[in-house]
């Protein structure tokens, strides 16, 4: 079983001058600088005295160097932290607690920020965007790599928190690995790809899918430091594979330079991390000729399901089928027995790519996993007429209004359908009589303004009464998070005390 980086190991040596980073201002980096740095930096996380098994912090902006700093972790058999770079004092005060790493690595900036927490073991080192700062600073080389095996954690990585805290999933060599082979088939991703990477990379989409495939395929990618609809649109002719949330093809559909001829090079777009609106789906196709393919996965599991590369369509508002290896089923939340396909239920699910569990707390992972092995996601779904998943939402996004249970998706999906909508998230508020009731909040399409009374009319024939918001709000854009999250709670919050 190979690791990712024995993966990137060999690599290096069929391919030494190949350009692994293509940087924005036009230089590159190789396989083989690349090797170089990651050795440089094993022998300083050596140094600060890293042993197997000890966690490896970081929170810098996106890097070659910072991809480095991943491998040369891997290599020393240390478990590799990446942190959001939005995180404040407080908010890294919790994550350090926590997961107890023995070198944090920060940006030069932050330093004296984390200067208090140096000693007791840990080691603070730095990282700037052009290779600055002191972990680069010794010119010792570390080469011996650690023997790891598939059950050894490699990564643990902190959830986005859309729901509550964020919990650290610790994931193994083995799951990296299997999750990597599969979506590379999945996707067929090869060396001659030239993937536009624009994703943070403390992320599932951004290191475990972008930046592992690309690694272990050899292939090349397009370093941009963050999400930018014109530079994008300038790499289309030089690249054949972009991965984005939906945000990313939201934006882009704003740009007019997106044609079908500025495409025509491109190969695959993918998008996931949070639903893609159809209407999104149905525009990039209309607009450049390619149907946009959306999978779905999760930090605790890597990538779940995919839409058909081919031999298959791929359909707007599903998340496609499982990858090989991995199970999933629709259940029955309170009885856990498995549903009729058509029926929503509780999404579980099983294979290589699952995680051991979370970092900590032995409880909550041993309430999360059933008897027989199978992950409960906590996301809602159903399997359709051709065997796809459709995520209906999130469990805790359920809203239970007088005993009956409403799918906010589906009321979403019918005020989406208004013409003076551009999209819409609906959310249960606290009601003195029905325990939760239903509001939509609404974003209308620019310069429009439907009324209240109109949008409750619009949706009021197709659903039962007791799923009439009782309230619409309009509001400017939705509340969301680097990786395009629609953040509900933060909706909720607002809108709690409409009713008492
Ligand atoms: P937390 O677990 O801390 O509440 P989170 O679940 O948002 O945060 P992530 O692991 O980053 O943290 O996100 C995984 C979730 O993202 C999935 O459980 C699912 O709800 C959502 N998701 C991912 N891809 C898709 C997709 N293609 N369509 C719909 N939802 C998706
Ligand atoms: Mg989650």
């Amino acid at each position: 079983f190979p690791t990712i980086h024995r993966s990137f190991t060999e690599q290096v040596a069929l391919r030494p001058d190949k350009a692994l980073f293509e940087l924005p201002d036009g230089g590159n980096v190789t396989y083989a600088e690349t090797a170089r740095t990651v050795q440089r930096i094993a022998a300083r996380l050596v140094a600060d005295g890293v042993t197997p098994g000890d966690r490896v912090a970081m929170q810098v902006e996106k890097s070659p160097e910072a991809i480095a700093l991943y491998l040369a972790t891997l290599q020393i058999g240390a478990v590799f932290l990446p942190l959001n770079t939005a995180y404040t004092g407080a908010e890294m005060e919790y994550f350090l607690t926590d997961a107890r790493p023995r070198v944090l690595v920060c940006s030069p900036e932050r330093r004296s920020g984390h200067e208090r927490h140096a000693g007791d073991g840990l080691v603070v080192e730095t990282l700037g965007v052009s290779g600055d700062g002191t972990l680069l600073a010794g010119e010792d080389r570390h080469e011996e790599v650690f023997g790891a095996s598939a059950g050894d954690p490699a990564a643990i990585l902190y959830t986005s928190g859309t729901t509550g805290r964020s919990k650290g999933a610790v994931l193994t060599h083995g799951n990296l690995a299997s999750n990597c082979r599969a979506l590379l088939e999945a996707w067929r991703y090869t060396a001659e790809d030239r993937l536009i990477h624009a994703l943070p990379i403390f992320h599932v989409h951004g290191l475990f899918v972008a930046v592992n495939m690309t690694l272990v395929a050899g292939a090349s990618l397009h370093h941009l430091p963050k999400f930018d609809p014109g530079k994008v649109i300038d790499l289309l002719p030089r690249a054949t594979v972009l991965m984005g949330v939906p945000t990313f093809y939201t934006r882009l559909l704003k740009d007019e330079r997106l044609t079908r001829e500025s495409c025509a090079a491109m190969r695959l777009f993918v998008s996931g991390s949070a639903p893609l609106l159809a209407s999104d789906h149905q525009a990039f196709q209309a607009r450049t000729g390619h149907a946009i393919l959306e999978r779905y996965g999760m930090t605790e599991t890597g990538m779940n399901t995919t839409n058909p590369y081919d031999g298959g369509p791929r359909k707007p508002g599903t998340v496609g089928t499982p990858l090989p290896g991995t199970e999933i089923r629709v259940v029955d939340a309170g009885t856990g027995e498995v549903l009729p396909d058509g029926e929503v239920g509780s999404v579980e699910v099983r294979g290589p790519n699952v995680f051991t569990g979370y970092w900590q707390m032995p409880e909550k992972t041993a309430s999360e996993f059933r008897e027989d092995g199978f992950f409960i996601t906590g996301d809602l779904g159903r399997i359709d007429e051709d065997g796809y998943l459709c995520i209906v939402g999130r469990g805790k996004d359920l809203v239970i209004t007088g005993g009956y249970n409403v799918y906010p998706k589906e009321i979403e999906e019918l005020l989406d359908a208004h013409p003076q909508v551009l999209e819409s998230a609906v959310i249960g508020v606290p009601h003195p009589d029905f325990g939760e009731t239903v509001v939509a909040v609404v974003v209308p399409v620019p310069g429009q303004e439907p009324g209240e009374r109109d949008l409750r009319d619009f949706v009021a024939g197709d659903l039962a009464r007791f799923k009439h918001p009782r309230a619409v709000r309009l509001v400017e854009a939705l509340p969301r998070n680097v990786m395009g999250k629609v953040q509900k709670a933060e909706l909720r919050e607002r809108y709690a005390g409409l009713f008492t």
